[in-house]
């Protein structure tokens, strides 16, 4: 079979599904391909945390324009993609995190232990340094792949790209069944993108790494479920991450740490996913009285870090073939997704984006 568009992009998870969007928006013909299951790979779950949050103030930039770009295609699509639920974060790294929000004039309020009692009922008592982003929330993950997919689910390739190669002025994908031949590509395939990135000549500093995420069910139903970020360390755990499922029935849970795996996928000690999830379980039983803290539900996934921070991202460019890679990337996913479509009709990396940007380094 042949396949001839504008662009094609390489992976159906959010950033891929979201740069299709920007490009068809744009009035580019767009083809995806896409391995597996669209939003089944680093996309999976039930949820993500939204928050403005970030030690990089561009990041909270965009992160503004991103929540700007949830909304609207939650009004488009008609379901709501980020709950009004607000982003809650514990920990000594508060104060800065206020200021630079307030800097960048977005909304957030320090909360006191009473305060905090009231929008999170299921922690335990906690008398330290606590923020609430009223702008956060849980995205509805699923909701929000099936949306995008939805649009394009006649121009959806269920192949793997094996190989991609200029040709004259346009790009050829080489699939198991399939050539493609396209004008431009973009590179979107999470874990598969240094690969790919590799064959056109792009080295991508991409650190692999293993990462879970254990559901838990809350104790009675709620009606408001914010987001929680702890690195207080109060509870015996630093870096947790938290989401709400969409109906608030539970917290999908993680610490941050990952389990590093070698560039070919390898990962040594497989059994610290493992006793990860057990330490998720018990921080919910130290932190949590309001959750059960019975795993519900545990979703394993690919971590694609840059070096310079957890929260990187950048696009690489070779000829008309771009590939974007990064962490943390779902929040932003809809500014992403409009760089790589802008990159597509510039035929360059847009400021602010290239690996030399460094976007989302720490400090
Ligand atoms: C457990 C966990 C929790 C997270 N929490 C948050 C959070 O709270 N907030 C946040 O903003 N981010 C979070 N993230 C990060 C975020 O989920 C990811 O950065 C984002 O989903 C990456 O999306 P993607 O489209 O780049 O990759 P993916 O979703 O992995 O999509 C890539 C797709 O490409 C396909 N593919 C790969 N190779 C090929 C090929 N050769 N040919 C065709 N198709 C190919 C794959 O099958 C896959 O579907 C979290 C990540 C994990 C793992």
């Amino acid at each position: 079979m042949s396949v001839t568009s504008d662009v094609a992009v390489v992976g159906a998870g959010i950033i891929g599904l979201s740069t299709a969007y920007h490009l068809a928006e744009q009035g580019l013909s767009v083809t995806i391909y896409e391995s597996g299951v669209p939003g089944r790979g680093q996309s999976a779950g039930q949820s993500r945390i939204f928050r403005h949050a970030h030690d990089d103030p561009r990041l909270i930039e965009l992160a503004v324009r991103a929540r700007e770009l949830w909304r609207g295609w939650s009004d488009e699509f008609g379901t709501e993609l980020v709950s009004d639920d607000g982003a809650i974060a514990l920990g000594g790294a508060v104060p800065r995190r206020l200021a630079l929000l307030r800097q960048a004039g977005v909304p957030v309020e320090a909360i006191d232990r009473g305060a905090l009692r009231e929008l999170l009922p299921a922690l335990a008592d906690y008398d330290g340094a606590a923020m609430i982003d009223p702008g956060g929330g849980s995205i509805h993950t699923r909701a929000a792949i099936e949306a995008l997919r939805s649009r394009f689910a006649d121009r959806i390739v269920a192949e793997q790209v094996i190989s991609l190669h200029h040709r004259g002025d346009g790009v050829t994908v080489h699939a198991p069944t399939t050539l493609g031949d396209h004008g431009a590509v973009v590179i979107c395939a999470g874990r598969g993108t240094a690969a790919l990135a590799r064959g056109v000549g792009l080295a991508l500093p991409v650190r692999l790494g293993a990462h879970v995420r254990v559901s838990f069910a809350t104790r009675g139903r709620v009606d408001r479920l914010p987001t929680l970020q702890d690195g207080s360390g109060a509870f015996g755990a630093t870096g947790v991450y938290a989401a709400a499922y969409p109906d608030r029935s539970g917290y999908g849970l993680g610490l941050s740490e990952n389990v590093e795996a070698h560039d070919d996928g390898a990962i040594d000690d497989g059994p610290r996913l493992t006793r990860l999830a057990s330490a998720a379980a018990e921080y919910v039983e130290r932190a949590l009285p309001g959750m059960d803290p019975t795993p519900r539900d545990v979703v394993h996934c690919w971590v694609t870090a840059l070096p310079w921070g957890d929260d990187g991202v950048a696009i690489w460019q070779a000829g008309r073939i771009f590939a974007v890679a990064g962490h943390n990337l779902f929040k932003h996913a809809p500014v992403i997704g409009a760089a790589g479509a802008d990159a597509v009709r510039a035929g360059r990396v847009p400021a602010g984006f290239t690996a030399d940007d460094r976007l989302g380094a720490a400090g």
